[in-house]
């Protein structure tokens, strides 16, 4: 069939139409090759902007479409949209950009007129090599695999699971619960973290649709957005391992933090002064009464350290100075007159109830004093903390217990876990969040979330919200029953011409490429790849093409925009 191809060039009000000459626009591409009409429009992307493009296509029995707007990134899909009500291929349509390209940017009218006629030309060039491509429909599993059996995994696990929806939860320890299952009371409500943990695992186990994985790792996971597979590694009694295959739409990863161990602290005493101990360690004693509590001690005099190891990890754990307001509280109940000093570099008080609980703390007796170095000795009479104050002054306080609030890091094995997913890494070690405001609770892998603190430390509050947030998330987007349409402006690889060299996957971010050493080829698996080119580019053999990004179609444009 003859091309016909329909060339509309839209006014967006004033932005383009008084900054570009339209009408020598339509004069200098009307006579093309194939072109059958050439017209302007208002806006293009209104209800009758739309109706005037549907007419003439079909008037004038259109084949192809040219559209000069706006940016593909805000009207691609509309008219894409406009292309399939009226019966062409949406992939016979090119939009070019002459609003933020052209008419926002280029102040000399007569310029900008010539660059408009370059850029209509070039994509009506372009358009005539366009080949119709075809949705394809997948159909999605929507049971869902959670990592991590903490406070912020079970929170998410209840909220996905149904009876349509299984989830997988695995944890690599013996019980769920995670840290907070060792917890006293948490901030700011002081709710006891040890039964909130104990009444999310007597629901997870309640939960006829969640299966857990305990003593278990996940150790392969392979797919895309509404299919992937997991093997599922788990620990047997005799020592030996057991490997499950799983199937899930969507995987939420809540491995948590864990607390930073090492030489911040051993410098500071622990492990050689009595009395030293850390947050984690006085957390414990809290919760299991040996401090506070009937028949506990509780010391007369305690020295708060802040920030320890912070300079090493280069990050505030955000967590740590209310955690030690919390634990001051509860010292300075189990201890009526005792002595509470919090030594701070900065105070990381976020939000309205954590500052009212800050000056609760205050105003139970806690003194926070500024410093910026703090020093610890042990003494026949006590544990010596010397500090400098702001000002350069030097102080020294004689204690009967140093609590170091060291800094919250990655757990073990989360670098492999990146690299299982395919999820990248922050520069302090968690999992990086697709977009730290817009997006906080998805990896930048479709179908993989982060919940609670994997991808940076959160309170258990802030954690289990994040968690709800993440099953929000999957709920609205994998639907049983329902068919996602993966994206098809892809690549391919051409067997013929591959040398197996493997170029290809060492470029690709999304881990969409695999290498067969039994064909010596590579291969691109189309569900996961995002046609972002950089493939294409990178092979040194030519044998990648990107589906309506093709080298026909881009010489074609180039050649005419430069002409
Ligand atoms: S299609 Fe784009 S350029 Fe045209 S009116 Fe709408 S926003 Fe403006
Ligand atoms: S870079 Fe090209 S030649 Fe090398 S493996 Fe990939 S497709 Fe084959
Ligand atoms: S186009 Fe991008 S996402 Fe697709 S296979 Fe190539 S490098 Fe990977």
């Amino acid at each position: 069939m003859a091309r016909r191809i329909g060339f509309f060039i839209c006014e967006c009000g004033p932005n383009i139409g008084e900054n570009v000459d339209i009408d020598a626009v339509l004069n200098a591409v009307e006579d093309m090759d194939d072109v059958v009409l050439a017209a302007r429009f208002g806006l293009m992307c209104s209800g009758p902007g739309k109706d005037f493009l549907k007419t003439n296509i079909k008037t004038e029995k259109l084949t192809h479409l040219v559209v000069a707007a706006c940016s593909p990134k805000q009207h691609e899909l509309t008219f894409m949209e406009v292309c399939e009500d009226s019966g062409i291929n949406p992939f016979l349509f090119q939009l070019t950009n002459i609003r933020e390209q052209v008419a926002w940017v280029t102040k000399d009218k007569e310029e900008a007129t010539e660059k408009t006629i370059r850029l209509a030309k070039a994509a009506i060039r372009r358009v005539r090599y366009h080949d119709p491509l075809s949705k394809t429909a997948l159909a999605v599993n929507a049971d869902v695999l959670v990592i991590g059996g903490g406070v912020a995994g079970m929170a998410a696990a209840l909220r996905l699971a149904s009876p349509e929806r299984r989830v997988h939860l695995v944890e690599r320890a013996s019980s769920l619960g995670g840290r907070v299952a060792a917890q006293g009371p948490i901030y700011p409500t002081m709710a006891s973290g040890g039964e909130m943990a104990a009444s999310l695992v007597d629901l997870v186990e309640g939960n006829d649709w969640i299966v857990v994985h305990r003593y278990s790792e996940v150790s392969v996971v392979v797919g895309f957005f509404g299919n992937f597979e997991v093997v599922v590694t788990g620990e047997l009694e005799d020592g030996g391992t057991l490997e499950t295959k799983v199937n899930v739409g969507a995987v939420v990863v809540a491995t948590g933090a864990e607390v930073l161990e090492g030489k911040p602290l051993e410098d500071l005493g622990h492990g050689s002064i009595d009395g030293v101990v850390s947050s984690a360690e006085l957390e414990a004693m809290l919760a299991d009464g040996s401090i506070g509590g009937k028949g506990g001690k509780a010391p007369k005099s305690v020295a708060f350290v802040q920030c320890v190891g912070r300079d090493e990890v280069g990050y505030c754990s955000e967590i740590c100075c209310m955690n030690s307001a919390k634990q001051a509280r509860l010292l300075l109940e189990a201890a009526k007159g005792a002595k509470v000093h919090i030594l701070y570099r900065d105070l990381c008080v976020p939000g309205r109830d954590q500052q009212a609980f800050l000056e609760g703390a205050v105003k139970a007796g806690a003194n926070l004093v500024r410093t910026t170095s703090v020093e610890v000795g042990g003494s026949k009479d006590g544990i010596t903390v010397s500090h400098s104050l702001d000002d350069g002054k030097a102080e020294k306080l004689m204690v009967d217990m140093v609590v170091l609030s060291p800094a919250m890091v990655p757990p073990k094995g989360t670098e492999g876990m990146a690299e299982m997913l395919n999820v990248e890494l922050d520069p302090s070690g968690f999992l990086l969040e697709a977009h730290e405001k817009l997006e906080p609770m998805a990896a930048g892998i479709d179908g993989i979330y982060l919940a609670g603190s994997a991808s940076g430390p959160r309170s258990v509050g802030d954690s289990i919200v994040q968690a709800e947030a993440c099953a929000g998330r999957v709920l609205s987007s994998l639907i049983p029953g329902r068919t996602i349409e993966p994206e098809i402006r892809v690549s391919h690889i051409l067997e013929t011409l591959c040398t197996g060299c493997q170029t290809c996957l060492e470029v690709c971010c999304y881990g969409a490429i695999v290498y067969d050493p039994t064909k010596n080829v590579s291969h691109i698996n189309a569900a996961i790849c995002r046609g972002c080119g950089n493939c294409v580019a990178a092979c040194p053999s030519n044998a990648i093409s990107l589906y309506h990004f093709t080298y026909k179609q881009l010489y074609q444009e180039i050649v005419e925009a430069i002409r």
